[in-house]
């Protein structure tokens, strides 16, 4: 018989939730017919027509403030014919389950929902209201997800830790133990549109003043620019948990300085591997580049978007003045189209120890340490709000099968849905009281 994990994951996966344009109500179907059979009630929400959200609550004793299982339901686009099945088949094989979403985030979704339903159908009774939510358009914001529901409804989604994707273990990375990271912080977005304008001409006669070329030359400036290695206190103790794996790091942890760390990092290659250097450093992007459309026309305007990533503890502003002197081009139009400070929660509350210590029993010998998000989560309006926010998935999974979020041939084991539940429901049970 399939795991019931196996089972449901394999169904949702089935639901095409891609957004745009969502189409989340269906997700909020399934949630719902399986609440409806397990007599579980539930509100569902409407940011706009198809954008839903499904919320149900099993009450505690009040003891502690409520705790959030927050999963999101929408998934990014998938290209079936690049793919080795169909994304939206739920496909069970070799001991996977294939589809879009399985990592991000339907999978987690399913544990959550396991977890939840095994308090029900035990009849216990948890120290604190415990809230399933399952939400809307994640992916491209949360205007008709979570921020709606903040906005709208602020007052049925006051909690005292929010559960949330962003966590992950890594089975290949350390020698002989498995590696967990429980985010705790994510990085801040900031996302920048450079405009340049210059005269036309003919592109038989170049004038010196060409929009393209200006831009062109502006942002070689600011890419050959090297953005400096900053250790945060996060980052501080990450790398100072690791030691117990990684001996190399053990000068480190004797003298403390920031100056020690860096140059054990350079030395190891560290720096060179992105993941890393997305945990340690401001991050810029050129992604976008629009100009001309004739070869033989000198262009009269120019465009470019930069996606910047911050660590937390900087200010955006602070990064679009340093980004504008790199530049070095006063004719440059800079625009932010969005910009958000870097999130963070503390590492020292007890729920966190208890998160951890969940993992160690389960995985014996296995770290788990606070780690930093480098791309966005729902976590942020939540910690907007002073609620601790923490990205938990206890399965193991390997570098390469990460690579697969928002890629091709998106998986998850049939063993880290079934072991994924039994640690799950555990962590959930042990924040429960129960
Ligand atoms: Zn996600």
């Amino acid at each position: 018989m399939t795991h019931e994990a196996v089972d449901l994951l394999s169904r949702y996966l089935k639901i095409d939730t891609t957004n745009p344009p969502g189409n989340e109500n269906r997700g909020v179907a399934f949630f719902a017919d399986i609440f409806d059979r397990e007599g579980i009630a539930y509100k569902t929400y409407e940011a706009s027509p198809g954008r839903g959200s499904i919320r149900a609550v099993i009450p505690g004793s009040g003891e502690k403030g409520a705790v959030i299982l927050l999963n999101h339901i929408d998934v990014v686009p998938a290209r079936a014919d690049d793919w080795c099945v169909d994304p939206f088949s739920g496909a069970i094989k070799d001991g996977f389950i294939y589809g879009r979403g399985a990592l991000d985030m339907k999978g987690q979704g399913i544990l959550e929902l396991l977890a939840f339903l095994e308090i029900k159908r035990k009849g216990l009774r948890p120290c604190r209201d415990l809230i399933f939510l399952a939400v809307a358009d994640e992916e491209a914001g949360g205007a008709n997800g979570i921020k709606y529901l903040l906005d709208q409804h602020g007052e049925e989604f006051q909690a005292d830790l929010v559960i949330n994707e962003g966590g992950f273990g890594l089975s290949n990375v350390l020698p002989d133990r498995a590696l967990f990271m429980i985010a705790t912080a994510e990085k801040g977005v900031c996302r920048l549109k450079l405009m340049r304008s210059g005269p036309p001409g003919h592109g038989s006669t170049p004038h010196g003043q060409n929009a393209l070329e200006k831009l062109v030359q502006a942002l070689s400036r600011l890419l050959a620019k090297e953005n400096p290695v900053i250790i945060t206190p996060l980052i501080a103790e990450y790398f100072k948990q690791l030691a117990v794996a990684w001996e190399f790091l053990m000068p480190y942890v004797r003298d403390g300085e920031p100056a020690t760390l860096i140059e054990i990092l350079t030395q190891n290659g560290m720096l060179e591997i992105p993941q890393m250097a997305a945990m340690l450093k401001n991050t810029i992007s050129l992604n976008l580049l629009h100009s001309g459309n004739k070869v033989n026309v000198i262009p009269d305007t120019a465009e470019a978007e930069l996606d910047i990533r911050l660590l937390p503890g900087i200010d955006p502003e602070a990064v679009v003045a340093e980004i504008k002197a790199a530049l070095a081009d006063d004719d440059i139009k800079v625009i932010a189209s969005r910009s958000s400070h870097a999130s963070e929660s503390s590492m020292d509350l007890d729920d966190f120890d208890i998160i951890k210590r969940v993992h160690r029993e389960h995985f014996p010998g296995a770290l788990a340490v606070a780690s930093l998000l480098f791309g966005a989560s729902d976590s942020r309006f939540f910690r907007a709000k002073g609620i601790p926010c923490y990205g938990v998935c206890p399965m193991l999974i390997s570098l390469e099968d990460l690579g697969k979020v928002h890629g091709i041939d998106e998986r998850i084991s049939e063993e880290n849905m079934i072991r994924g539940t039994e640690v799950f429901c555990d962590i959930v049970r042990k924040l429960c009281d129960v």
